[in-house]
């Protein structure tokens, strides 16, 4: 799914973009490099990225979670926002991409707050729980659908109480509302989403940005 959301016409998007849109030099360069990249469509927008910069400032957040990196735009958008003693956990499996991402967090100068952990995301999260690590104040999801459910549970486990997870994607270029999409990505979003709906142990609004962003607040 492209960054682009497919639900806001192309001259307004550019519209937000060119009167909001407050990036660094580095975070355009990691965008237009990663632009150049077979997974292009998998980037996150970046009106997307100033709005979890805005989350995280708003929330005061110091401890962070990101499940899925890819070439690391969400964890430098999120370090940049966090305090200088703040760290981000973050889960990816690929050497590949993650290469491009530590480049680009050294360059920003903050590659210190960033604690990369390649293997399956649920098996660090699963350690994390084991150790008695909680109280992370801020998750961004946005990794293989599939998973998805298992990532939510874990995350929600490691929150505070009063902790934000944002959850991408889960519009999925509107498959959700239709029932012939019947794809195994599609399904696990569908279900998540109507599961969320009625979490007693959440707050929650899914907001029409991007590709569409959940967000839950832990009660
Ligand atoms: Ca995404």
């Amino acid at each position: 799914m492209s960054a682009r959301s497919f639900l806001v016409p192309d001259d307004i998007y550019d519209y937000i973009l060119k009167v909001t849109l407050r990036d660094t030099p580095v975070q355009r360069e990691l965008r237009e490099r990663t632009a150049s990249m077979p997974l292009a469509r998998m980037q996150t927008g970046p009106d997307q990225l100033q709005f979890l910069q805005l989350l995280v400032k708003a929330i005061g957040a110091g401890r962070c979670i990101e499940v899925g990196v890819f070439t690391g735009a969400s964890a430098l958008a999120v370090a940049l926002a966090l305090p200088p003693e703040g760290k981000i956990l973050a889960c990816d499996v690929s050497e590949e991409y993650t290469s491009v991402a530590r480049e680009f967090w050294e360059r920003a100068g903050v590659a210190r707050k960033i604690d990369l952990r390649l293997a399956p995301a649920a098996e660090t999260l699963n350690g994390l729980i084991a150790a008695g690590e909680r109280d992370y104040d801020f998750a961004y999801i946005d990794a293989d659908k599939s998973n998805y459910d298992a990532y939510y549970e874990l995350v929600l486990q490691l929150l505070r109480t009063g902790g934000l997870i944002a959850i991408d994607n889960v519009l999925w270029g509107g498959d959700v509302a239709n029932p012939a999409e019947t794809d195994a990505d599609t399904v696990a979003l569908r279900r998540l989403n109507e599961k969320i709906g009625r979490d007693e142990r959440v707050d929650e609004t899914l907001l029409t940005i991007g590709d569409g962003l959940t967000i839950v607040r832990k009660r």
